[in-house]
């Protein structure tokens, strides 16, 4: 294929996800309709709305405490479903994923904003943001395979990118233009909704800017779809030019089953370097046995704990927020109990900021 064939499938792919926005992106309008039988058939069978998903959980008597139309819809992949405990409504992996009427509860959502991290202001070209020096973020979809409650882009305007062809070659040119950039961050959305073959294209047109020498994708399909990790996959990771660092997401040590451990494997036998990030959420991971487990969880999965992240103030998901203090006593224990390489980096992300600002009690 050449050059300029595979930039206007990446362009005409790019922009028909940024229209499939985080509020409808229905897994047809993702993956196309040609299922692989894989994890494309598990996307599309994904569990869209709180109803179902009580249904399925038999929690249907709980059901005036769900929001049954949210702005931020409900959706679920099987994988994870399965890791929820049927009959418990305070199961940790189902807060993450149940739409509750607390999302529109105005006093609860009141310190809560569009916008908590400066996403909108950091941008650079349409999709492409920068925050912090020498490394820069695509917004290469908008669609997930699951829907996180307490997501800090579940407001982002995902939409305003789309239909325009011009959005990749705006984002490599300001890449080319711009030497001190030697990473760049997949991110969206969640970059690995892409398919095998855009995705490759993607990477082949970045592998054209000369100065980027690190790839990181950060990606929470190694947790809630990970089938998605296939043979194709491993190969166009082991077979570019850049040093892959992938940044998974989970919050529980119960996320990571076995599938998802022989996955984050084959990733690290791979040579790709996993890093995980988490947000301290209330009623989810609170409490030093829930952390410490998961730590020891990821690093059997050959998984490093990199972030704890404090809440992103979001409106929606202000119910999970946890304390500043509670958060740095979490830590403290943390490190008394732990290896230092298990303690994960406790921050927030201060809209204008240089770099995160990691959080202490000094
Ligand atoms: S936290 Fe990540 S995976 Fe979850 S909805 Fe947000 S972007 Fe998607």
């Amino acid at each position: 294929m050449t050059s300029s064939s595979k930039f206007s499938i990446i362009t005409e792919n790019i922009s028909s996800l940024y229209s499939a926005d985080a509020d409808d992106n229905s897994a047809a309008e993702i993956t196309g309709n040609n299922g692989d039988g894989g994890w494309k058939k598990e996307l599309a069978n994904a569990t869209t709305s709180a109803g179902q998903l009580l249904k399925k959980l038999q929690l249907e008597r709980y059901s005036e405490q769900i929001d049954k139309v949210p702005d931020f819809r409900c959706l679920v992949t099987d994988s994870y479903l399965r890791k929820i405990t049927a009959g418990d409504i305070d199961d940790p992996l189902l807060r993450q994923v149940l739409p509750l009427a607390e999302e529109n509860d105005r006093e609860i959502q009141l310190s809560g904003i569009t916008d908590p991290v400066g996403d909108i202001d950091a941008g650079v070209t349409r999709g492409l943001l920068q925050k912090y020096h020498g490394r820069a973020l695509l917004i290469s979809t908008g669609a997930c395979a699951i829907h996180c409650r307490y997501c800090f882009r579940r407001l982002y305007p995902y939409q305003q990118l789309a239909n325009n062809s011009s959005v990749l070659a705006e984002t490599l040119s300001y890449l080319k233009h711009h030497a001190d950039i030697d990473e760049i961050i997949l991110s969206g959305g969640d970059p690995l909704v892409l398919d095998n073959e855009k995705l490759a294209a993607l990477i082949d047109e970045l592998e054209g800017v000369p100065q980027i020498q690190t790839l990181r994708i950060h990606t929470r399909l190694p947790v809630v779809l990970p089938a998605r990790i296939d043979k194709p996959l491993l190969r166009i990771l082991q077979d570019t030019r850049f040093q892959v660092v992938m940044v998974i997401h989970a919050n529980h040590a119960r996320e990571l089953g076995e599938e998802e451990y022989h996955k984050l494997h084959q990733l690290a036998e791979s040579g790709i370097t996993l890093l995980n990030q988490s947000v301290l959420l209330k009623g989810v991971n609170d409490d030093i046995e829930t952390l410490s487990d998961l730590s020891k969880r990821l690093f059997q999965c050959r998984t490093l704990p990199y972030y704890l992240h404090l809440l992103d103030p979001v409106k929606g998901a202000m119910h999970f927020q946890v304390e500043k203090k509670t958060a740095i006593g979490l830590i403290e224990q943390m490190t008394i109990q732990l290896p230092g390489y298990l303690v994960p980096k406790l921050v927030q992300e201060i809209t204008g900021m240089k770099s995160k600002t990691a959080i202490s009690h000094i």
